[in-house]
């Protein structure tokens, strides 16, 4: 049994069985194997009297072996094996620390008696990859915790912590000591249970208690999903499977369980799901740091505290670093670290974090106007104005006061990161950091590979964005890099639309129902149509089509500045958001003038065009080397933007909906007069023409 990764012994009359399986103890066919072995051969052994299953290392079974995603089943397949354990003939004990999810939990439920350390959080996330639990959870749970708290564990995959799940009965021991001694006091509790002849206790063998308001909780829940997971049919299934505990007998509700479990996995979603979370993996692999160690960084200089400075500083602090938060003025200083402070206070409210944390954040952040408390930084992010003048001073002055190791970051959004680095004596050590707003809550983070940048670097500022919690992507230099840039196609190709004759209401409820958390007009409205105005009217060299953006720019000049002012794409007035008809009255006068024909749109049209311009656009960036991979994108807009997780991506949905089909779209734009944006991306050609996807293109 040398190679097992499951072992077990007889320690008196208890059998313990431990997985040992590192990093997370994930149920492969070899646990699996193993934990059938263990459990026949004990209950076999006249010595034994009941069992423990408990893991080593530093959490229970966190879930399924993603390394067997996508491949056929292997034996013993997981649902058998948890019947069978349950079917034990000796009680068996679950002792769990750490994480106990998806399968992990199953696991537990098998058992007859569940101890759990108090830092242990238990969960069901299968939703969140497109299925739903297939071995048992969403039957033995409502037996277990109660049907309310099955339902909302099972729809929304959130872990609960073992002290929650104590409550409703899940957990039978909840033990508060040394992680270290659970082992013990789990051994203890099964010789309490050998000692006092406990009978084995399968949760197949008990009803759902009812009390008659479960009808209620299906239809809300319903109600809730149908809102918050728009689309998805996951949680939909998840519910289903629920429900039927209520009605069906155990072995009855499995099967069905099974079958929706299946149903679920062949979907495309589950496949756009599955695909989002290995492409969030492998953002980590980046072949321009290949070799190269990231340096240290423990303490981190912020230039600016407004909107993204601030937000950038608390990302640090919350992650451990001390901060020094530069700005202009003492007032503009004391204005961004009370909003750290309002934010951190807000948070110990919601209970994020606690008020002793709160106060460790906030003592970790010194503001300063003074350059020379940069001269210890390891690391510079600066976020001040967005203009070439204002960089190039900002970096001048750091190269000079910073020692020389320190890596210097811009979070600029559009600017030439290459000619910002020019400035200082020091462009290897100089690189984008593009952080989103508001950025101490979104998880995207664009690092910026400039011309100079050296590969240590570049490790660097990906393992900082790791620690302090962030998706973080490595992009090339461009205008706006992968994900601004690909907003402004989406942006341009939905201006193009209302040109056409479209309303912003149509475009928008055409994307929202797509899946997209918010349309592309109800987003102007919201950041302010003024910002992408003036950042056209700065880029350079200057687009010189007078379609470009027409809409946009007539709303801007007339003041139409959003929900700012008022009235943008939309009126925002007493009774909320409302058509804008004055909006429109200057978009057709627009269409009017430059002759655009105008014509219906359904919203199927109108949700291909956008995502074919985004496609098209994203096709460009792989070409010309700006992303690495096309999933990289994918996770950009999924991080990002607001992009549905259950489609994938972007690119990820290319490929589904297929390459000959986006293109079929691209050309069709193409050969409308008057819009030279839509030349298909000979990649896009290319792979179209081959029959190629865009998952398996690699650059070369
Ligand atoms: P902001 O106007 O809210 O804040 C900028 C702050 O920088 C101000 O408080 C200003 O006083 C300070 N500042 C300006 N010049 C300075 C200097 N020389 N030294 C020290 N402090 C200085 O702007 P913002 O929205 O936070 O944007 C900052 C940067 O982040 C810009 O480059 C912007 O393009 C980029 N960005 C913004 C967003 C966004 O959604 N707002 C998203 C990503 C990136």
């Amino acid at each position: 049994m040398s190679h097992s990764p499951v072992t077990w012994q007889l320690d008196g009359q208890v059998g313990v069985i431990t997985i040992d399986n590192p990093p997370v103890n994930a149920l492969s066919q070899a646990v699996r194997a193993g934990l059938l072995a263990a459990v026949e051969q004990l209950e076999v052994d006249a010595d034994c009297r009941a069992i423990v299953i408990q893991c080593a290392g530093r959490t229970f079974v966190a879930g399924a072996d993603v390394r067997e995603f996508g491949l056929p089943p292997s034996e013993p397949y997981l649902p058998d094996l948890l019947n069978r354990i349950e079917a034990c003939s000796l009680p068996v004990v679950v002792a769990v620390h750490g994480t106990a999810l998806g399968g992990g939990f199953e696991l537990a439920l098998a058992g007859h008696y569940r101890i759990a350390h108090v830092g242990a959080k238990l969960g069901l996330p299968e939703v969140t990859l497109g299925v739903i639990p297939g071995a048992g959870g969403t039957q033995r749970l409502p037996r277990a915790a109660g049907f309310a708290t099955a339902l909302q564990m099972a729809t929304s995959g959130r872990p609960e912590p073992a002290a929650a799940l104590a409550e409703s009965g899940v957990i039978d021991r909840l033990f508060d000591g040394d992680i270290e001694q659970l082992a013990a006091a789990a051994l203890a509790y099964a010789e309490q249970l050998v000692a006092s002849a406990a009978p084995v206790r399968p949760l197949s063998g008990l009803a759902v208690s009812s009390d008659g308001s479960e009808a209620a909780t299906i239809e809300t829940t319903r109600i809730a999903l149908n809102k918050r997971s728009r689309g998805q049919r996951a949680p939909l299934a998840a519910l289903e499977s629920v429900a039927n505990s209520l009605t069906m007998s155990f072995s009855d509700g499995l099967a069905a369980e099974r079958e929706l479990f299946l149903a679920c996995r062949n979907s495309p979603q589950s496949t756009a799901m599955r695909h989002a979370f290995f492409a969030e993996r492998a953002t980590a692999k980046v072949a321009a740091t290949e070799g190269a160690a990231p340096l240290a960084v423990n303490k981190v200089g912020v230039i600016g505290a407004g909107t993204m400075g601030s937000g950038i500083a608390m990302c640090f602090a919350s992650a451990g670093f001390e901060v020094v938060l530069l700005e202009l003025s003492a007032e503009n200083l004391q204005r961004g670290l009370n909003t750290i402070a309002d934010r951190y206070a807000d948070a110990v409210k919601k209970g994020r974090i606690t008020a002793e944390q709160r106060a460790a954040n906030i003592g970790r952040v010194t503001g300063s106007c003074d350059y020379s408390d940069f001269a210890d930084v390891d690391l510079v992010v600066e976020a001040a104005f967005e203009s070439m003048a204002v960089k190039r001073e900002i970096f001048t002055k750091l190269d000079e006061v910073c020692k020389p190791s320190a890596i210097l970051a811009t979070n600029t959004s559009y600017l030439d990161v290459d000619e910002i680095a020019a400035v200082t004596q020091r462009p290897a050590q100089v690189v984008g950091m593009h952080f989103f707003s508001p950025a101490h809550v979104m998880k995207l983070l664009e690092v910026v590979n400039a011309k100079q940048t050296s590969a240590e670097s570049l490790a660097t500022a990906m393992a900082v964005g790791k620690k302090i919690g962030k998706i973080a992507v490595a992009v090339g230099v461009c205008y706006g890099f992968v994900g601004n840039r690909m907003y402004s196609a989406y942006g341009r190709e939905a201006n193009r639309l209302l040109l056409e004759g479209a309303t912003p209401e149509q475009i928008d409820s055409a994307m929202t129902d797509w899946g997209m958390a918010m349309g592309p007009l109800s987003v102007a409205d919201l950041s302010g149509i003024d910002i992408g105005y003036k950042a056209r009217g700065e880029r350079q060299p200057a687009i010189d089509d007078p379609l470009y953006f027409l809409p946009a720019n007539r709303l801007a000049e007339a003041g139409l500045l959003g929900q700012k002012t008022g009235s943008g794409f939309y009126h925002y007035g007493d009774s909320g958001k409302q058509p804008n008809p004055q909006a429109l009255e200057l978009i057709r006068a627009a269409a009017a003038e430059q002759a655009v024909p105008q014509r219906s749109y359904s919203a199927e049209q109108i949700s291909q065009r956008l995502l074919a311009a985004l496609v098209n656009e994203g096709c460009r960036i792989l070409d010309e080397g700006i992303a690495e991979r096309a999933s990289d994108i994918d996770v950009i807009w999924l991080n990002g933007y607001g992009f549905p997780r259950h489609r994938g991506g972007p690119m990820c949905c290319a490929d589904e909906i297929g390459l000959n089909n986006v293109l079929a779209t691209v050309e069709a734009c193409a050969a409308e007069p008057g819009d030279r944006y839509w030349a298909p991306s000979p990649l896009l050609s290319q792979l179209a023409a081959s029959g190629a996807t865009l998952a398996d293109y690699t650059a070369g």
